[in-house]
């Protein structure tokens, strides 16, 4: 793409961003790289959905202002931090739509295994802890997780996402904000029912088919706390440990106390008799062995 080009994507990605209420006022901020040695970006304080190409700020990688009128978006840094970790990320879209930032300021990471099409795309989506926006804690919370997640979750803030163009970044915080808002409703009517590890692993398997694929392996299982018994409360919270090299996604290995419930819930039939595979005979017998030790 030219630079008119991408000037023009910017708009529209703002414009997409303001009318889905992902960013009020003059919230949000959206960046692309122009070529090696330039970034193309929105500039500060303008509402992301009544732009024009004419607005954006072209600055070099160490944020160094290159042409505009305008100043670069105070954000800069956190969008310079992403193009320096990852070598791949071709742009970057910072946000807050609503309900994914409800996570964040709930403290609760989108990292439960629940939706095949996010596990098979972004993996999880977690959380950088709280940083004061515009000061240089943000782009230093950012680089934690940046190298294997292509979205995460801001404390108290919003979101940000990268891809390989404009739009593919864009589209990720579609994904990011429909997957937290499946995850609240699926809380809300008694909790999500989790993929398990097996269908996770298979999952895994087909990363790549969609034309997506997240920078990094889902952790192993070892690495990975079960899933917070209560299907409402405060769950998952920051976990300090999620390694850089791998992504944390909670999936129970078939079998334990959550195999109980959902056996009950699911699969009784008319006449009050539960169905249960072999498989899941054998793992509710060994999960009944293990509580008895
Ligand atoms: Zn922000």
């Amino acid at each position: 793409m030219n630079e008119q080009q991408l000037r023009e994507g910017i708009v529209e990605v703002g414009r997409r961003l303001y009318a889905r209420g992902y960013t009020a006022s003059n919230d949000g901020n959206i960046s692309t790289r122009l070529d090696d040695r330039r970034l193309l970006m929105t500039p500060k304080s303008v509402c992301k959905g009544f732009m024009s190409p004419d607005m954006m700020v072209i600055t070099d990688l160490d944020g160094k202002k290159l042409s505009g009128d305008r100043d670069p978006s105070s954000e800069m840094q956190m969008h310079i931090e992403v193009y320096r970790q990852r070598p791949d990320a071709q742009a970057v879209v910072h946000a807050h739509p609503p309900i994914a930032t409800g996570f964040a300021v709930a403290g609760i990471p989108l990292d439960r295994a629940v939706l095949a099409e996010v596990v098979t795309t972004l993996g999880s989506v977690p959380i950088a802890e709280y940083a004061t926006p515009s000061t240089k804690e943000l782009p230093e919370a950012v680089r934690k997780y940046v190298k294997a997640h292509d979205g995460m979750l801001l404390a108290n803030h919003g979101a940000l996402t990268l891809g390989s163009d404009l739009f593919a970044a864009y589209y990720k915080m579609e994904t990011i904000e429909h997957f937290a808002h499946i995850s609240l409703v699926a809380r809300l009517l008694g909790g999500e029912r989790l993929l398990s590890r097996q269908e996770v692993d298979r999952l895994q398997g087909l990363r790549g088919m969609y034309g997506i694929a997240s920078p990094a392996p889902i952790c192993p299982p070892s690495d990975v706390e079960g899933p917070d018994e209560s299907p409402l409360g405060p769950s998952t919270s920051l976990r300090a440990g999620d390694p850089p090299s791998c992504q944390t996604v909670l999936a129970p290995e078939t079998g334990g106390a959550r195999l109980v419930r959902d056996a009950a819930r699911g699969a009784v039939g008319k006449d009050g008799e539960i169905r249960l595979t072999y498989l899941e005979l054998t793992a509710l017998i060994e999960a009944a062995v293990r509580e008895l030790k």
